[in-house]
Parts: structure tokens; C-alpha cells; sequence
């Protein structure tokens, strides 16, 4: 069976659509979303309808969390306050209903999904690199953790005590000796020098975790940025990924 994970949509209709396409030419059959359906993007109730209707497992990201009234923006930077204004504005009582039963973390198999990291899931810390990584395994039983928040992919791996390393690669076979914490990327807003839409791929058969890239309409997706208003460094970034 393959599974599909999508995580950080932020509100990016296009970059969505474009990943459950390439999902269903993929013959996926269940769909794990790992947080943020919300914040920066201009189709936030499309996109938590869609998540809504599509996913098996739904987690709570933190723009997620601040669009329901658990989280208080003072924390984040001006962009993602003025893009969480325009959320509240705009989503509908039956969509903020929905969002309020995303799940703080889910597990399935030897995988953990969490949304920010296994260490400190309601204080939203950030996995960027390996030595970051090396201090969360010790924070999760299963043999796998995968997650999303930064926007950037990362696969690592740790073979029992040694220090754990970055794959150099999209994809993993998950050995049996080996732990994994990989993060998927971003569908609507990736940041690490790529803008297209990033997902994995769970193959249960083959026992390979591998990262898709999927290209969408960008611009289709700006300009309704610039007809919400929404701030200039949100519009541009999406087109180079940063
Ligand atoms: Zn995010």
C-alpha cells in the first residue's frame, strides 16, 4: 500500500490540487496530513475542506493552532501576523470546527507523526539539521518520525548508538537497524531553494519513504495573494522557494 503524507498546505489551493493529483496517478491509498492547512496563503477554507474531505490522519500545526485561538501570534513574524489576520477573517465556523479536532500527534506502524518535533510538540521547536535530529530520537519510541514546520526536506538516519547522519538522497529504504527522522517539506510554501510543492511517498510494500516534487501554477497563486492583500514578501517568495 502507498501512503501519502502532505504537510505545511498554508492555504496554497494550487500547490494542493497539484499534489492530490500526483497522488491519485500514484495509486495512494490513504493520505496522513502533518499540519499548518492554514496561514500565509489566500484559499484557507478551500484548503481545510479539501485536507477535510482527503486526509486520514489530520494533525494541528501551529498557524493551525493560532487560527483556532490556541496559540497567541505575538510570536511570529510580521508576515505570518498579518497572513493570520486575514485567515481569521475568512475562514468559516465549519471550517475552524474542523481544524479544532486536528490531533496534536498520531502514529501508524513504526511511524510517529508530529508536526514541529518529538521533543517539544506544543512549543513548536524546529528540527534544521542533523544535531538537531541527534537530540529529538531519544524524545520517540517508533522506529520512525516524520514530521514537517521547517519547510525544508531532510532525511536522517541513526544506526543504533552512533551519531545519526543526513541522507544524501529524496528517498530512504527503512532498514530494520536503523532509526529515521525525516521531514517532508512543504506542499504550499517551500523554503529550502525549490518552490515546487513537496510531499512523501510511504510505500509499505518496497519499505521506501521517498520525497516528491510537484510543480503548480505559482502565479495563479500570487496574484490572488496580491488580490487579498496579502504582504509582497509572502507573494514573492513562493516563486523561488526561500
Ligand atoms: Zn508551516
Amino acid at each position: 500500500m502507498k501512503i501519502g503524507l502532505i504537510s505545511d498546505v498554508h492555504a496554497n489551493l494550487e500547490a494542493l490540487d497539484a499534489c492530490l493529483a500526483d497522488i491519485k496517478t500514484e495509486k495512494v491509498k490513504r493520505i496522513f496530513f502533518l499540519g499548518d492547512a492554514v496561514g500565509y496563503g489566500p484559499d484557507p477554507n478551500k484548503c481545510v475542506e479539501l485536507i477535510h474531505k482527503k486526509a486520514d490522519v489530520k494533525l494541528l500545526g501551529n498557524h493551525d493552532a493560532a487560527a483556532i485561538g490556541l496559540l497567541n501570534t505575538s510570536y511570529f513574524n510580521q508576515y505570518a501576523q498579518l497572513s493570520m489576520g486575514y485567515t481569521c477573517q475568512v475562514l468559516s465556523e465549519k471550517n475552524l470546527s474542523r481544524m479544532k479536532r486536528f490531533q496534536m500527534e498520531a502514529s501508524f506502524d513504526m511511524m510517529k507523526m508530529v508536526h514541529s518535533s518529538p521533543k517539544e510538540p506544543t512549543s513548536w521547536g524546529y528540527i534544521l539539521d542533523v544535531e538537531d535530529a541527534e537530540e529529538n530520537f531519544k524524545y520517540f519510541e517508533q522506529q520512525v518520525c516524520v514530521i514537517g514546520h521547517s519547510h525544508r526536506p531532510l532525511i536522517v538516519k541513526k544506526y543504533k548508538g552512533n551519531r545519526c547522519e543526513a541522507v544524501a538522497h529524496d528517498f530512504v529504504h527503512i532498514d530494520d537497524d536503523y532509526r529515521y527522522i525525516i521531514n517532508i517539506g512543504s506542499v504550499g510554501q517551500p523554503r529550502d531553494g525549490d518552490p515546487r510543492a513537496s510531499y512523501m511517498i510511504y510505500d509499505t510494500e518496497t519499505n521506501i519513504m521517498s520525497i516528491r516534487r510537484v510543480e503548480y501554477d505559482c502565479e495563479k497563486t500570487q496574484q490572488k495573494m496580491i488580490n487579498a492583500n496579502l504582504p509582497r514578501f509572502l507573494v514573492d517568495r513562493i516563486a523561488v522557494g526561500k
